[in-house]
């Protein structure tokens, strides 16, 4: 086995790593880690650390690390037949099996299931399947995509664009002119005081409203939400939000994404979160949960409404032009399959609901009425702690994020993964969805002592 050194001077030498500081890394500013195993809610690293993953990779191991079956099903698939491509009519017994497995867990209108490989590539093909719709129906003029600030939809062109923070528009002239965003639902973030949640989510859909007719509602194809917020600081929708959204959606005959990337499979203590709040969407995007990311596989969940305008489609063009060489990929499919039965036989969605509450009520507990914490806040496994200078005022730090990065940095030192997510002073904890009461109390006891190492 290569030792610690050398692989620390090969890493600085010649991996790019995504979403880190390039300079400060190669220059060794940045901290290299090795992560060599894992086991349930722990990784190891090479320097003997065992920590709890308490944000389950980027929010995707929902199963946990090291589990078995879905190792074994992989490993069943590879001696089996590692590849075969999904074109004109191929398939396999497990991508066959796993599109069978999702529509009978989707909303019961919805009516097939196209394979990728991230969530990135899922968002992707639903903008083209949204733009190859309107053009089936003769509306080519109905092609602009509405999505939120704060939203997170991925980091290629048109997902880059989709996603509503800048850091991932100015460095790459972004967005593109067929993308424009609307107001977050951000109720804790909202500027009129005097506002109640019902009258924020009013707000929203107004401002939603006034959007599609400065742009032309025939301009516009879709409109793409994560029904919870995710990156964006983890944040619950308002009372009555995504009802009067879908409200003026249906009015301008709009779609709807529903960005189910992070939600999907369980994390809500619901299978989607639009079972959770009430969406009715017309396509549905799922990734990390899918197959607790041990191997990659995405997919767009289309409803039948879409789909048959789609064969429509392809009756007056010809073959629907649009693959990927992995799409379905045999092995992502197997695991997907396992991994899906494995959330049943633990009663992970249950679970995430249940200790989901019982991990919220304890961190309301434990660090809730300190005066810098300004709102905790979740549904299920998905939850944050946002903190603030003032709590009356809900004023922020004036060097936003250097509090969330210090606060996870004295976590980890106490061996807990959390994540300082990047728009604000906000810790985000999600959890593999088979985390215990136990391991959860080790979470909160090590965030009530950071925050009192580093704000007293
Ligand atoms: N949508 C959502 C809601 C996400 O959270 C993410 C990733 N965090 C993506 C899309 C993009 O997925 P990927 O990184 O697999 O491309």
């Amino acid at each position: 086995m290569t030792d610690i050194n050398t692989l620390e001077s090969w890493d600085r030498e010649n991996f790019f790593h995504p979403s880190t500081h390039l300079a400060g890394f190669a220059r060794g500013d940045v901290p290299n880690r090795v992560v060599t195993g894992g086991k349930g809610v722990y990784i190891d690293d090479m320097n003997g650390n065992t920590l709890l993953d308490a944000f389950a990779g980027l929010y995707c191991v929902n199963v946990g690390y090291g589990q078995q079956k879905v190792i074994d099903a992989i490993s069943k698939q590879a001696n089996e037949l590692a590849y075969y491509h999904a074109y004109v009519g191929h398939g396999t017994e497990a991508s066959i099996t796993l599109s069978k497995m999702i529509l009978d867990r989707a909303p019961a209108h919805m009516s097939k299931v196209y394979f990728g490989l991230s969530g990135s590539d899922a968002n992707e093909t639903n903008v083209k399947l949204v733009w190859y719709y309107n053009n089936v129906l003769g509306r080519p003029q109905k092609k602009k995509i509405i999505s939120r600030w704060r939203g997170y939809h991925g980091s290629g062109l048109v997902t880059g664009s989709l996603t509503g923070l800048h850091l991932f528009h100015k460095q790459f002239d972004l967005p593109l002119s067929q993308v424009v965003h609307t107001e977050a639902p951000y109720y804790y973030g909202r500027q009129d005081d005097n506002m109640s949640e019902e009258e924020f989510s009013a707000h929203c859909a107004n401002e939603l409203e006034k959007l599609i007719e400065v742009e032309g509602a025939d301009t516009i194809a879709a409109f793409i939400g994560e029904p919870a917020l995710g990156t964006g600081g983890l944040i619950p929708p308002p009372k009555g939000y995504w009802e009067a959204i879908q409200k003026v959606l249906n009015k301008y005959d709009i779609l709807l994404i529903a960005d189910e990337v992070v939600t999907g499979f369980g994390r809500l203590g619901t299978m989607f979160g639009s079972e959770h709040y009430g969406l009715k969407p017309d396509i549905i995007t799922i990734a990390k949960g899918l197959t607790s990311a041990y191997a990659p596989l995405s997919g767009s969940i289309v409803a039948d409404k879409v789909w048959k305008v789609l064969e429509q489609g392809t009756d007056e063009f010809g073959a629907f032009g649009h693959g990927w060489t992995y799409s379905a990929h045999p092995i992502g499919a197997a695991a997907g399959v396992a991994n899906l039965e494995l959330v049943d036989e633990l009663n992970l969605v249950a679970n995430a609901g249940e200790t989901g509450a019982y991990f919220k009520q304890a961190l309301i507990e434990a660090v809730g009425s300190h005066k810098n914490v300004g709102q905790v806040r979740g549904e299920g496994l998905l939850v944050a702690v946002e903190f603030v200078e003032d709590k009356a005022s809900r004023k922020r730090f004036d060097n936003v994020g250097a509090l969330g990065g210090k606060l996870a940095a004295a976590l980890l030192a106490r061996g807990v993964i959390s994540r300082a997510m990047p728009q604000g002073d906000i810790l985000g904890f999600a959890p593999p969805l088979c985390i215990s009461k136990e391991e959860c109390d080790k979470v909160v006891s090590a965030l009530h002592s950071a925050i009192e190492e580093i704000l007293g």
